[in-house]
Formats: structure tokens, C-alpha cells, sequence
């Protein structure tokens, strides 16, 4: 950015002062003057360029006159025959005294691409022209970045499934010779960082190929063709280096059903697409390009994409199990030191739900925190903090509560701890605490799954939203009234019954329709409803969201008034200790319970 500024300051002086002072001595005649002074023998000389004509008098001191260049093909033989000395000048050198006046604006252009590269870092040289060429990052075959499936672990299908893209990369005559046809485009499926970039990237890695990575956000620009030219460049880069693998990440970012709104900015987007559908159909090299993309939305694509001949498979990568956990987690500690208390099996069980990228995330947190203890090894105290950290956010120590606040968010807790411990849908809690963590929380209960469930049921589901509105109902219980401490749990609390009634068509009134995603919502249309749903359907759901919601809440607070003496103690506790483990609140509740029904 500095260089280009200097650039534009030493051309400002440098053509500044000249400029004005050529405008100041040059006079400007019309085309007719400028001949009548060439016949009375006043120019000597004359400079014809593209657009003017610059002449000197012969008089002394010279002046320079200058007037427009008008066709005319009687002018050099006037100027010959009156011995005018004549100058040509370059077509685009510019015309004398006025190159200032366009350079300028040239300037001042270069300037404006010069911040706008800098702050581009991924840019290629080449300025303009680099405009629609790809940014892909590539990865050779042999540099340090390759990966192999050693380094992926816990997604057995998908391992096996890739597997056989491997062959078709490394022997792609075993397959066509026998007049097979060899899969183009093999579409990643699954939530994100659970490891499809490094699958892609593991693919390319055993076959020995190059990798070429792209996001699909990256092809999507404002100018209309240019996410089109990145595509068509991006495929002969490939292509000159086939057999290869291209990697297109977040393909739903460019290859969302076309036309879902009459809107003109869909242009460039659908412009995009259609590039990359004529590119995955045109490919027919001897050598074979992989085409491997990933997606958590496949139902957003539009359905060309998925025709044969185009992403034609699909290959599932989900949330791994216990197991796979574990296997992760062996995977990146073996990157650690691990102290000899470090049980991963333990740290599996515990992680119930967490993808790839978390578990990477909790063995690097933990190295980072037995460093700043400067502990020879990781040990499983820390992985636990890490863990912790990972998923409530980082501790706040600074932020201190005033004893009022204090008891209210002991109270909230207690609610939704208590509410944890007595619904049989809810997940066991693992932990409570008052240490305030993250963005928003000033305190956390964590409940950790038992087991892998993959199915829920109505009743499954309302224990979990009862769960969520518990800490609203132990505030307004014990203390009057509710407070702003419980917008993010009314807000989850509000999406799982939406969720519950528009997707799994799990609604007592509404039944067994899916309502549209909001997905299928016309984006831009201000108070547009979703596709197929009319405005008395939407009246209904909002009035059943809220009714379930109200049932929910009151089904909560009754559980909550029968057990007070109950959650004034967990409170209390909480607040005299700051946290406490699973076991502990359940042996409150359940000695609580056993004296409450005593006194019954
Ligand atoms: P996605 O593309 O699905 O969003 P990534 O492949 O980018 O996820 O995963 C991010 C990081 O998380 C990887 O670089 C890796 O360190 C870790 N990771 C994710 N899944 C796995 C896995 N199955 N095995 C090993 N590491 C994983």
C-alpha cells in the first residue's frame, strides 16, 4: 500500500508543476487558425499525435500552440511544402501537454486495486488479468502439508468408501479398460470439522496427486462472470496436472438450487454453477481429475449437481462413536507428551457429540495449558481443563458477580440442574458451576449424553426444553421474579420446539407435515413465508410453538415448586463450593428427596 501511494505522490510532482506550467504557456487554436499560421510560415515545428496537434512557432521566444487532429489529407503536404519539421507520436503515448490528465485517473485507479490487493493476501500476481484466474491451494505431491489416511481416524466407511478413489487415481486403466466409467465428482456429507478437507486431502496424499482446494464462498464475487472464470481456470490448472484432486469446500455456498428467488443477484452465482456443470461434464482427459466436495446441507444443492456424471456419491462423515473418539484422540496426542495418568478411553467417554476438530482442539489446549504450568508432560487434569475450556469457553477470572447477582445465577443453575437430575429425557449433568466462561454464560451446567443416541422421541425432546426453561422457572420461584439470564435458554429452547414441529412433525396439532426449512425461506422478500406454507399455517405454528413452550414452562415449575426446600440447598451448595460434580448434585437431590418425602 506505501509503495503504491509514493508511486501516486511522485507522479502528482512530477506532473503537476509541469502540467500547469504547459498549460499556462500553450495556446489553443482551432483547426483552421493552425493551418492560416502553417501558410504564413509562423510553424516550424509540429508534433501530430492521436488526438492533437502540438506546434512550435518559429518566433522568439518559440510558443507552443496546439489545436485538434481534424482527418484531413491535405495536411502533410502543407506542412511540406512549408518545411514544418514534422513529429510523429506513438498511437497511445499520450498527446504532449495533456498525458497528466489521464495519467492521473490511471493513477488514482492503480491506487485503488493496489489496497484492494494488499488486503488480499491470497492473490495472485498478475493484477487486472489475475482477476478470474482461481485462488485454489494447491498441495504437490511429496511437500510437508500431504496427508494420509494414517491421519484420519474414527470415520471407517468413509475411509473405505475413499479407499476406491485412491485406485482410480493410481490405476485408472484397471477400471476403464473394462469400459467402465470412472466416478467424477464424490460429495462429502457431514457436520463440519469432522475431518472432510483432510479425507480430501488424504485421498490426494496416498494416490500421490496433487491437491488443489478451494471454498465455494471463494468462486462467488459481486461482478458477474468471475466466479465462472475462476471455475473454468481452476479446471485447466487441474487439468494440466491431472490425475489430481480438486477439492471445492462449502459447495452449498455456490451450488444452492438456482433461481430459488427472482432476484438479479443470483446471476453470478448461477453463472458459477453452470461453469462448473459444463467443467464436470466436459472433462474427458485420459488422466483423471477427481472432483471431491463437501457439504453439511446436501439438501440446499441443486439437483443438476447430483445427476450422474456430476457428484454422483456420496459419501456420509459423521460424528465418530466412543471408538472412533478415542482413535481420534490417539491420533493427535501422539503430536503430545502424555503423562502416564492420561486414560484417552476416559477422555472418549466424555466427549460424547464433539467432532474431529474439538477433540484436536481439547489434546492442543491441554499441551498449551500443562506448558504454561511448565509441566514436563500433558497430564489428565489438564486435558480435563481443556476439555472444560472447549466446551464452556474460556474462564473469565476478572469478572466478579456482586452477592446479589451471585445468588441469582446459583439459583438459575441449581434449576436446570435440578431439572437434569429429575427428567428421565434429559442427559445426566456432569457438572455445575458459577465460574462465569465464554461470551455470555455466568454460569454453566453441563450435562454430559450417556451413550450415542441418535433417535429422540416427543417426550425425549420436552424433557430437554423443560430443562432449558428450568433455570427461568427456579429464578421466578425463589426469587419473584425471572431476569436476562435466561434469553440464550429461551432462544435454544424456542428452536427445539420449532424444530420439533416444522421438521420431525412431532407437533400434537399440526402432526405429520414437515413445514419447510428455514433454508426455503426467500431471502430478501421482507415478510416472505416459507415455500408451501400459508399465512393461516404459519399463525398455527407460531400459536403451537407457544403453547407447547407455555405447557413446557409450567410443567417445569411445578417440578420445581414440589422440591424447593431441594433446590434452595443445590443453590446454596453451589454457591459455598462454586462447582460441583454430577455425583454430587445427584446425591443432594436424592437425599433431599428422601428427607422431603419423609416429611410427607
Ligand atoms: P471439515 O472439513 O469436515 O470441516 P476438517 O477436515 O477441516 O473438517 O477438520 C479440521 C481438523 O480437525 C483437521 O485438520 C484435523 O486436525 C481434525 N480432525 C477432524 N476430523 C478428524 C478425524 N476424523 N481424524 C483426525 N483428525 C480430525
Amino acid at each position: 500500500m506505501h509503495i503504491w501511494l509514493m508511486v501516486l505522490l511522485m507522479i502528482l510532482g512530477l506532473a503537476v508543476p509541469g502540467g500547469i506550467a504547459r498549460a499556462a504557456d500553450v495556446e489553443s487554436v482551432d483547426y483552421g487558425a493552425f493551418k492560416m499560421m502553417v501558410r504564413q510560415g509562423q510553424i516550424g515545428e509540429a508534433t501530430v499525435g492521436p488526438r492533437r496537434i502540438e506546434a512550435r512557432t518559429r518566433s522568439e521566444p518559440p510558443r507552443t500552440v496546439t489545436t485538434v487532429l481534424v482527418p484531413d489529407a491535405a495536411l502533410v503536404p502543407l506542412l511540406e511544402r512549408h518545411e514544418v519539421t514534422i513529429r510523429g507520436e506513438a498511437v497511445g503515448g499520450g498527446g504532449g501537454g495533456d498525458w497528466a490528465i489521464w495519467l492521473l485517473p490511471v493513477m488514482a485507479l492503480l491506487l485503488i486495486w493496489g489496497l484492494w490487493g494488499g488486503s488480499r493476501q491470497a492473490q495472485p500476481p498478475g493484477g487486472v488479468a489475475g482477476f478470474g484466474r482461481s485462488r485454489a491451494r494447491v498441495v504437490l505431491p511429496g511437500a510437508p502439508q500431504t496427508t494420509s489416511f494414517r491421519d484420519v481416524a474414527g470415520v471407517p466407511e468413509a475411509k473405505a468408501e475413499l479407499a476406491e478413489v485412491v485406485d482410480f487415481l493410481r490405476e485408472p486403466d484397471r477400471y476403464t479398460g473394462l469400459g467402465g466409467r470412472l466416478p467424477r465428482g464424490i460429495l462429502l456429507v457431514g457436520p463440519p470439522g469432522t475431518g472432510k478437507t483432510l479425507l480430501a486431502k488424504a485421498v490426494a496424499g496416498e494416490a500421490g496427486v496433487p491437491f488443489f482446494a478451494l471454498s465455494g464462498s471463494e468462486f462467488v464475487e459481486l461482478f458477474v462472470g468471475v466466479g465462472a472464470g475462476r471455475v473454468r481456470d481452476l479446471f485447466r490448472q487441474a487439468r494440466e496436472k491431472a490425475p489430481c484432486v480438486i477439492f471445492i469446500d462449502e459447495l452449498d455456498a455456490l451450488g444452492r438450487v438456482r433461481a430459488s428467488h427472482p432476484m438479479a443477484v443470483n446471476e453470478e452465482r448461477d453463472q458459477t454453477l453452470n461453469q462448473l456443470l459444463a467443467e464436470m461434464d466436459g472433462f474427458d482427459s485420459v488422466a483423471p481429475v477427481m472432483v471431491l466436495s463437501a457439504t453439511n446441507r446436501p439438501e440446499v444443492l441443486d439437483p443438476a449437481l447430483l445427476r450422474p456424471g456430476r457428484f454422483d456419491r456420496q459419501v456420509t462423515v459423521d460424528r465418530p462413536d466412543q471408538i472412533g473418539r478415542e482413535q481420534i484422540l490417539r491420533v493427535h496426542a501422539a503430536k503430545v507428551r502424555l503423562g502416564d495418568d492420561v486414560k484417552l478411553a476416559e477422555l472418549a467417554r466424555r466427549t460424547t457429540g464433539m467432532s474431529g476438530a474439538e477433540l484436536a482442539n481439547v489434546i492442543n489446549e491441554g499441551a498449551l495449558l500443562a506448558g504454561r504450568a511448565r509441566r514436563p508432560a500433558v497430564t489428565m487434569p489438564d486435558l480435563s481443563a481443556a476439555l472444560e475450556r472447549v466446551v464452556a469457553g474460556l474462564e473469565r477470572p476478572h469478572l466478579v458477580l456482586d452477592p446479589g447477582e451471585r445468588h441469582r445465577v446459583s439459583v438459575h443453575e441449581s434449576g436446570h440442574a435440578l431439572a437434569a437430575c429429575l427428567l428421565p429425557g434429559a442427559d445426566p449433568v456432569a457438572r455445575v458451576s458459577l465460574v462465569p466462561r465464554g461470551t455470555s454464560g455466568l454460569g454453566y451446567t453441563w450435562q454430559l449424553p450417556e451413550g450415542e443416541k441418535r433417535l429422540f422421541t416427543r417426550s425425549n425432546l420436552l424433557d430437554r426444553v423443560c430443562v432449558l426453561l428450568a433455570g427461568r422457572a427456579a429464578e421466578e420461584l425463589v426469587l419473584g421474579e425471572p431476569s436476562t439470564g435466561s434469553a440464550d435458554d429461551l432462544q435454544r429452547a424456542t428452536d427445539m420446539v420449532r424444530a420439533l414441529i416444522c421438521q420431525a412433525g412431532l407437533g400434537e396439532q399440526l402432526g405429520q407435515q414437515a413445514f419447510a426449512s428455514p433454508d426455503r425461506f426467500m431471502p430478501g422478500s421482507r415478510g416472505a413465508l416459507p415455500m408451501g406454507i400459508s399465512e393461516a399455517t404459519a399463525a398455527r405454528i407460531d400459536g403451537e410453538v407457544q403453547s407447547t413452550l407455555e405447557t413446557a414452562a409450567a410443567r417445569v415449575r411445578g417440578l420445581m415448586s414440589e422440591r424447593l426446600a431441594t433446590l434452595c440447598r443445590l443453590a446454596q451448595v453451589l454457591r459455598e463450593q462454586e462447582q460441583l460434580e454430577g455425583e454430587q448434585v445427584r446425591a443432594i437431590v436424592a437425599e433431599a428427596g428422601w428427607q422431603e418425602r419423609r416429611a410427607a
